[in-house]
C-alpha cells in the first residue's frame, strides 16, 4: 500500500515512517503539512515523494491507499472523516477526537465504508504488556484486586509546544497520557472502567491545561485502578503493577515507546524476573493493521478501543474539574 501522512509530526518521523516501511510492499509516498516550506523539508528529510498543503489534494492522489493521521488532536476528526469519505484506510493517533461523539462518528463512518480504522495505542503491542497479560491469563497472580499505573514523566523540551499551552489543540496530560493508560488497563483487565475520581493540577509546565493528574477508577469486577500521569516528574520512572490474591506483577520502565523495562513476578515472598520479547511496538501495530486490511483479523487497537480510551480520559477530566465521582460515558445507545 501507498501511505499518506496527514501531519508532518514528530511521532511520524521518530516511529511511524519506519514502522510503515518495515512492512513488505508498503511505502510512505506523500505528506500533508499546513506549511509549504516545512512540508517540503519534511518530505526531503524522510525520502517522501510528494508534499501537499491541501487535504483534498492529498486525498485525491489516486495512488494513496491509506493515511496515518498525526496532526494536533482537534484536527483528527475532520481529517479522518475526509479520508474515510475518500475511501482511505486510517491509522489515527490518540486521542481520536475532542469528544466521544466525534470519535464514534469516525468509527461508524469507516465501518459503513468497509475501511480499516485503527487507533495508535502502542503500549498494548509491547512485549512487556503482552507478557503481563499472559501471566494474568494463566492465573499467576490469582484473582486480580488492584492495578497501579505510574506514567509520570518529564516532557522533553522539543514536545513542550501545544501539549502544554493549547487547550483548543487538545493539550494537557489527560488527553495525552490518560488515554494510553486507559487503553492499557482495558487491554490487561479486559473490562471497561465504570467510574472515576480524580484531582488535576497545573504545577509548572501547563499554561491553561493540566500538567499532572492522579485518578482512581472502579472496574465492573470491583478491581480498583490507581493512575498518576504527569509532564513534570523527572525521577519517578514508569511502572505498571497488578496485585492479586496469589501474587503481584511489578513491571518498571514499561510505559514507554521503547521495548524496554523489567517484569518481576512476586509470589510467596520470592521475586522472579520474567523475560519478554523486545520487538518494536509500532512495527507490530502496523503489521496487524496491514493484516486487517488484507482481511485477516483486527488491528491491535481498533477504533472502538480509541473511543473507549477517550471516554475514560473525558471522565477523568470531568471528575478532576468538578471534584465529583463520574460514571464513564462510552456514548453507547
Ligand atoms: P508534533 O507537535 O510534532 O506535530 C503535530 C503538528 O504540529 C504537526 O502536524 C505539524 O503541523 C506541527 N508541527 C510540527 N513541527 C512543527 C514546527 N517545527 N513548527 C510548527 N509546527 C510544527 O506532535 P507529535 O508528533 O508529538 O504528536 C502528534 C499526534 O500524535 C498527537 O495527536 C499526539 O497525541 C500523538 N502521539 C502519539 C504517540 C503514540 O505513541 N501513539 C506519541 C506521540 C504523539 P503540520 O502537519 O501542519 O506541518
Amino acid at each position: 500500500m501507498n501511505w499518506g501522512l496527514i501531519g508532518a509530526s514528530t511521532i511520524a518521523s521518530q516511529h511511524m515512517i519506519g514502522a510503515i516501511r518495515a512492512q513488505a510492499g508498503n511505502e510512505v509516498t506523500a505528506v500533508l503539512s499546513s506549511d509549504d516550506v516545512r512540508g517540503k523539508d519534511y518530505a526531503d528529510r524522510h525520502g517522501i515523494a510528494q508534499a501537499f498543503t491541501d487535504l483534498d489534494a492529498i486525498l485525491s492522489a489516486p495512488a494513496i491507499d491509506a493515511v496515518y493521521i498525526s496532526t494536533t488532536n482537534e484536527k483528527h476528526h475532520p481529517q479522518a472523516m475526509a479520508a474515510i469519505a475518500a475511501g482511505k484506510h486510517v491509522m489515527c493517533e490518540k486521542p481520536l477526537a475532542m469528544s466521544v461523539s466525534d470519535a464514534r462518528e469516525m468509527v461508524s463512518a469507516a465501518d459503513e465504508a468497509g475501511l480499516v480504522f485503527a487507533t495508535n495505542h502502542h503500549l498494548r503491542n509491547a512485549g512487556a504488556h503482552l507478557k503481563i497479560r499472559e501471566l494474568t491469563d494463566q492465573g499467576r497472580v490469582g484473582e486480580i484486586q488492584a492495578v497501579r499505573v505510574g506514567h509520570a514523566v518529564h516532557l522533553p523540551p522539543h514536545l513542550q509546544g501545544w501539549r502544554i499551552d493549547n487547550p483548543a489543540a487538545g493539550g494537557g496530560v489527560i488527553p495525552d497520557i490518560v488515554v494510553h493508560d486507559a487503553d492499557t488497563v482495558r487491554f490487561q483487565l479486559q473490562e471497561d472502567p465504570e467510574s472515576v475520581v480524580a484531582i488535576e493540577r497545573s504545577e509548572s509546565l501547563g499554561q491553561g491545561v493540566e500538567d499532572s493528574v492522579m485518578s482512581v477508577w472502579e472496574m465492573p469486577s470491583g478491581v480498583l485502578v490507581e493512575t498518576h500521569e504527569s509532564f513534570t516528574i523527572r525521577h519517578a520512572g514508569t511502572s505498571f503493577e497488578v496485585h492479586g490474591t496469589e501474587g503481584s506483577i511489578i513491571a518498571t520502565g514499561v510505559m514507554t515507546q521503547q521495548p524496554v523495562g523489567r517484569i518481576i513476578l512476586r509470589r510467596d515472598g520470592e521475586d522472579e524476573g520474567i523475560p519478554f520479547s523486545d520487538h518494536n511496538l509500532y512495527v507490530r501495530s502496523m503489521g496487524l493493521f496491514m493484516d486487517a486490511v488484507a482481511g485477516n483479523g483486527a488491528p491491535s487497537a481498533t477504533g472502538t478501543d480509541g473511543v473507549k480510551s477517550l471516554a475514560v480520559a473525558m471522565a477523568v477530566k470531568e471528575a478532576a474539574t468538578t471534584g465529583r465521582r463520574v460514571a464513564v460515558d462510552y456514548g453507547e445507545s
